[in-house]
């Protein structure tokens, strides 16, 4: 298949949003972010298109789309039959350029970068397809599922043939799973109710409205100021009533020893996790957390900064995380999130996907379904993140009925933006940043 078929350029653009201007994704650490991405758009010489793109806050997303553009190199002129026979060998090529590699290695912008691109050739691969990306997943047999994935550095937690055996083990009712999945949907937390600046009445108003919307999970931003939490904490409970759940999170502001005692002074608000407590490169300092926090049956949450499988391999190993919370514009894509899926179904780790931004919810919803059609076969206390911003631009935006996200069906990886959205956004000379400059 696609025998004559090779990429024939790639394309980034910088679009940025001006979300500061309402708080909108305002947290502790992120206090004016204008949610951004730098995005992709592959070409081929049969005029099939594959898009991606990695998510960003604004200033600094020019660096990302000058490094995608130092990999150009790497792809163009490349046979997608070559990179999707064998795409963990294509994976490791890009991440393992011998100069490149150095600004990294496997992380950072170049990571980022890595992400962006990535995700730009599972969409082309889907479309060929003709498949949703998280349909072309389950349906790729466990061998070749497997062969997508770098096992370098995280065979001393997972082997290729345990994974392989893995995915086989759970091919038992497959196809009941897919089915239950396209008529449900997957459980969403909304994360639109708390951002840190929203004011009370905004908060309460949004926990009323999507309380009315069916959903039972709801997550505020904290680490500003204790009795202000506290206040905030108490004021969302007592909207959201005892039974529904609760989570808070920090956004790194705290070190290890201040995120333990700050939680203890929210413990009475029963938050199921804290995510992002602390660095998130300190692994043993999660360790530590978790284990301190246990005791007040409070989970930590981590990952949507986490570098790459590697981090992620010991933050699993080291018990330090009770939620894994992948990202599906970080680490190097698809490839290197299928890796942190079948460590944390080994080690027992809840996948909860970190989602918002731009695109996010669009893409990481194909991996948490493969995830439950092909890997864990379970819901059980799992939920995708939900932000409801920025859906408009997309394309295919998610579709989300009862507080659960339903599977897409067209082709691809649901990141197409709009070309009118492009031009509007397209940083700095887009009519949205032109008016901004000159009000
Ligand atoms: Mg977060």
């Amino acid at each position: 298949m696609y025998e004559d078929i090779s990429i024939t350029q790639i394309t980034v653009k910088d679009l940025r949003f001006p979300t500061s201007l309402q708080h909108d994704g305002s947290d502790a650490m992120h206090t004016n972010p204008d949610y951004s991405c730098a995005y992709v758009l592959l070409e081929t010489n049969n005029n099939q298109k594959g898009y991606g793109l990695t998510f960003t806050l604004g200033k600094g997303t020019e660096v990302v789309t000058c490094c995608i553009k130092a990999m150009e190199g790497l792809i163009v002129g490349r046979k997608v039959k070559d990179i999707f026979e064998h795409f963990g060998n294509f994976w490791r090529t890009l991440t393992s350029d011998s100069q490149m590699r150095w600004i990294g290695p496997e992380k950072g912008v170049i990571h980022l970068a890595t992400a962006a691109i990535i995700n730009a050739l599972w969409d082309l691969w889907a479309r060929l397809e003709g498949k949703p990306v998280w349909k072309l997943l389950v349906d790729l047999p466990p061998e070749k599922l497997v062969s997508v994935i770098d096992f370098r550095y995280i065979t001393d937690v997972i082997t290729r043939e345990e994974a392989i055996q893995m995915l086989k083990n759970r091919e038992e009712g497959k196809a009941n799973r897919e089915k239950e999945l396209l008529e449900n949907g997957y459980p969403a937390y909304t994360t639109q109710v708390g951002w840190i600046g929203y004011s009370t009445d905004k908060v309460k108003s949004l926990c009323k409205e999507y309380l009315n919307k069916g959903f039972t999970a709801f997550k505020i931003k904290v680490g500003q100021n204790l009795e202000e939490d506290r206040k905030r904490c108490a004021m969302v409970r007592e909207c959201i009533g005892d039974t529904n759940v609760l989570m808070v999170d920090a956004n790194q502001v705290w070190d290890v020893n201040e995120a333990i005692e700050w939680m203890k002074n929210l413990a009475e608000f029963k938050p199921l996790w804290i995510e992002e407590p602390t660095s998130p490169d300190d692994i043993l300092g999660h360790a530590t957390i978790a284990k301190e926090l246990k005791n007040y049956n409070i989970g930590v949450a981590t990952g949507e900064m986490c570098c790459n499988r590697v981090m992620f391999k010991q933050l699993l190993q080291a018990k330090a995380i009770e939620y894994c919370q992948i990202d599906s514009a970080r680490i190097g894509g698809i490839n290197e999130i299928l890796a942190v899926y079948l460590m944390a179904e080994k080690l027992k780790v809840k996948v909860c996907p970190h989602a918002g931004g731009i695109g996010l919810c669009e893409m990481v919803q194909h991996l948490q379904f493969w995830d439950f059609i092909s890997l864990s076969g379970s819901k059980e206390g799992k939920y995708i993140e939900y932000v409801d911003q920025q859906h408009e631009h997309f394309k295919v935006p998610v579709v989300i009925q009862s507080a659960a996200y339903i599977p897409p069906l067209e082709p691809g990886y649901s990141v197409e933006i709009f070309p009118d959205t492009m031009r509007k956004h397209e940083f700095p000379n887009g009519e949205i940043w032109k008016n901004i400059r000159t009000s």
